[in-house]
């Protein structure tokens, strides 16, 4: 019995070493993450306690640094507060490059990007973004609740603003239907959401930060025409009276745009309304976006 015991104990300690070597590799990958240098160096720069959301792009050129040639040059942009403005162009024109320079997670090689008049290179970022939301394309749903999906990081938001953030979203109907309602866990083992579905919880998560200024990537595909209706509804809330900037690819978005700005190849080369660009007959008149899906 002696010897029973003895391997016992060394099956034991054996089965124990795949954990001890999983906990020594995260150990290591948390190593990296706390080594690795600031991407960006705020401290000491400009604390904004208070966005209002105007924005004065100034003959902006950006050029990877490992590019030969500028993606973004020489453009120019004033933007009201409250504006909605949709850049819309061909695939590597540079759309994607300038909503990353507006949200400060690249900046110009040359020029200048002021918010509120403030010179985006000199505020520190950590700041400015408490007044941003962003809404992806694909947005990435984590494993976790629903209520957890939408408040976190913001740990003082209470019941009564979750359940706003999900009707502004359109999504208080379906998510009433799930087992749990809010607490219903999402992602592996728990409900399987649509692909509308998983985009009014990203404009609810938006929502329930009430920020000033707002990032869209628009999905290129067309959702089914009642999805597409909540959704497009949805968003319009979320925009209003927030400067948005969109990378659009839908009609219904750049119609309802105050301002459209057409890009080729890194440079504007139009801007206006969709009636004006219509009327202009130009490069935008040409452009083909995805139509809204007939209501079912
Ligand atoms: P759009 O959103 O209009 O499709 P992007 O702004 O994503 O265009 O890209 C503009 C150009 O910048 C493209 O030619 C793309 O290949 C290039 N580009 C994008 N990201 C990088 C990067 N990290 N490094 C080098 N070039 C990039």
């Amino acid at each position: 019995s002696y010897f029973a015991l003895l391997t016992n104990a060394v099956v034991q300690l054996l089965g124990l070493f795949p954990i001890l070597a999983k906990g020594i590799e995260s150990a290591r990958s948390l190593g990296d993450v706390f080594d690795a240098d600031d991407l960006e160096h705020n401290d000491g720069k400009v604390v904004v306690d208070e966005v209002v959301g105007a924005f004065t792009v100034e003959d902006v050129t950006f050029r990877y640094p490992d590019a030969a040639t500028p993606v973004v040059r020489g453009v120019s942009l004033a933007v009201a507060v409250g504006e909605t403005i949709a850049f819309v162009g061909a695939s590597g024109s540079g759309k994607t490059t300038m909503l990353n320079l507006l949200m400060g997670f690249v900046a110009p090689t040359s020029g200048r990007i002021l918010l509120d008049g403030h010179d985006l290179s000199r505020i520190d970022l950590r700041t400015y973004r408490r007044f941003v939301a962003i809404v992806p394309q694909q947005p990435a749903l984590l494993t976790g609740t629903i209520r957890e999906n939408i408040a976190y990081g913001m740990p003082d938001v209470d019941e009564v603003q979750i359940a706003q953030a999900l009707a502004g979203a359109n999504a208080s109907e379906f998510v009433a239907d799930l087992d749990a309602g809010w607490d219903t866990p999402i992602g592996q083992g728990g409900a399987a959401l649509s692909g509308g579905q998983r985009q009014r919880l990203a404009i609810a998560r938006a929502l329930v930060r009430d920020p000033r200024v707002l990032f869209l990537d628009e999905a290129t595909s067309a959702l089914d025409g009642a999805s597409e209706a909540l959704v497009s509804e949805a968003l319009q809330r979320l925009m209003a009276g927030r400067t948005t900037f969109v990378v659009a690819h839908r009609l219904g978005t750049v119609r309802t745009a105050d301002r459209i700005v057409v890009m080729d190849r890194g440079r504007i080369v139009e801007v206006g309304s969709h009636a004006e660009l219509i009327a202009a007959n130009g490069v935008y008149a040409r452009m083909h976006f995805v139509a809204e899906a007939p209501p079912e």
